[in-house]
């Protein structure tokens, strides 16, 4: 037989399997509760809505809906986008343009592709988004990471990482941050510290990807804050968004709004990888749009997750051991948990799963290895009857693996 292994480019093997992929392959066709996984919840989805629309514009529109498109999007999608994003509050210039991209996570690769040579260094959060520190390790960037509190990003230690990275001779880019409902804490980033931040990629020309799937649903109404690309003047802010967590994310559709030579950039480069994103799911969004089932989408999904989320931190504080510790998610899918210290929780999933549950072990949301005794669970899935049960049976698993290696908890 053939090696075939042996004519992989050097770029693919150092390809790392997705751990949060792995695990929903091991949970597959086991009965296990599966707090690992990033899926919005299934009652939210409008499916006879979209089963109309769907078929309306096959009817209505077919010779187009079926047809290939221009790379961007299509033009009635497009300004449908801005538009949406435009009555949330997000600035959108006359300089912008917007690229309909195959989901957020080809938005970061095609910004990859465009911007970063390998050395290049990306500020990133401590902990991030796994699937964006994927991207970006791809390319060979340099990350240099800014640890996070309730308050989102620390922003008073940015200046003197950068300093720091320019010293060590690298050309450090861009900022990389999910500065609303953060993934995976779903902390919400301080409206000071969002000046301070804007204050300092201009100081130091940076760029900023605003990776934002989860701002038109924050759960709690006291929560006031800025986009990024609103508080803006000089182009600098690179907007994603995404139509999976608010209308679903079998479509495939995301999108960026950034100055039009950047777009046009990443419109070369989307050539190359997939000509343009499904013409059908941007007229079945676009239609969603218009008829108000985004809008109501987003509305059920703020109710049913700040119930999930309220069950899920409920359950936390009666059953986690002493010693755990964690963010109060503000919106998004996922908390982020720290056990007590001498947890390895990658150690201890085989065991968990053996017990029911599975959840991502939290050393892979940091560029640095660190978070060894941290693990994120995502609280939109399962009901809440389930959601409380995978969390009992983690901090029972977590209490008995501390036990077994001779640490008390209580
Ligand atoms: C869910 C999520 C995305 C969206 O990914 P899609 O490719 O649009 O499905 C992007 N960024 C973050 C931080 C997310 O949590």
């Amino acid at each position: 037989m053939i090696d075939v292994a042996s004519k992989f480019s050097s770029g693919v093997k150092s390809l790392r399997p997705s751990e949060i992929r792995e695990i929903l392959a091991l949970t597959e066709n086991k009965k296990v509760l599966s707090l690992a996984g990033g899926l919005p919840g299934p009652e939210v989805f409008p499916k006879e809505e979209l089963a109309a629309i769907a078929s309306r514009v096959i009817e209505e529109l077919g010779d187009s809906a079926l047809q290939y498109s221009p790379t961007l999007g299509v033009m009635p999608f497009r300004e449908a986008v801005a538009d949406f994003v435009r009555g949330k509050g997000v600035k959108v210039t006359d300089n912008d343009r917007v690229a309909v991209t195959t989901g957020s996570q080809e938005a970061i690769y095609l910004l990859a592709m465009t911007l970063i040579n390998p050395g290049d260094g990306i500020i990133v959060e401590s902990p991030t988004y796994l699937a964006a520190l994927n991207v970006f390790r791809y390319y060979g960037a340099n990350f240099i990471s800014i640890p996070l509190d309730e308050n989102g990003m620390r922003t008073d230690l940015l200046e003197d990482s950068i300093k720091k990275a320019k010293e060590k001779g690298i050309n450090v880019k861009m900022i990389y941050t999910v500065a609303t409902c953060h993934n995976p804490t779903g902390v919400i980033m301080s409206d000071d510290r969002r000046k301070e931040l804007m204050e300092i990629a201009s100081k130091y020309d940076l760029l900023v990807i605003e990776d934002d799937p989860y701002s038109f649903f924050v759960f709690d109404d006291d929560v006031n804050f800025t986009h990024l690309k609103t508080m803006d003047d000089e182009g600098r802010v690179i907007y994603l968004g995404t139509f999976s967590k608010i209308l679903a994310p079998g479509l495939r559709l995301g999108y960026m709004i950034a100055d039009r030579q950047l777009v046009r950039a990443v419109e070369l480069a989307k050539q190359m990888v997939d000509l343009h994103s499904s013409t059908l799911s941007q007229y079945i969004a676009l239609y969603a749009i218009k008829e108000g089932v985004v809008d109501r989408t987003i509305e059920k999904a703020r109710k049913s997750y700040r119930e999930k989320r309220d069950v899920m931190i409920e359950a936390l504080e009666e059953y986690m051991p002493d010693g755990s510790h964690w963010f109060r998610p503000r919106g998004g899918l996922f908390a982020f948990i720290y056990l007590p210290e001498g947890v390895d929780t990658s150690d201890m999933l085989q065991m968990a799963i053996d017990r029911g549950v599975a959840y991502v072990p939290g050393r892979s949301f940091f560029s640095d290895g660190s978070g060894a005794n941290a693990m994120r669970i995502n609280f939109s899935y399962l009901p809440p009857d389930k959601l409380r049960e995978g969390i009992r049976i983690i901090a029972n698993t977590a209490v008995d693996y501390l036990k077994a290696k001779g640490k008390v908890a209580s």
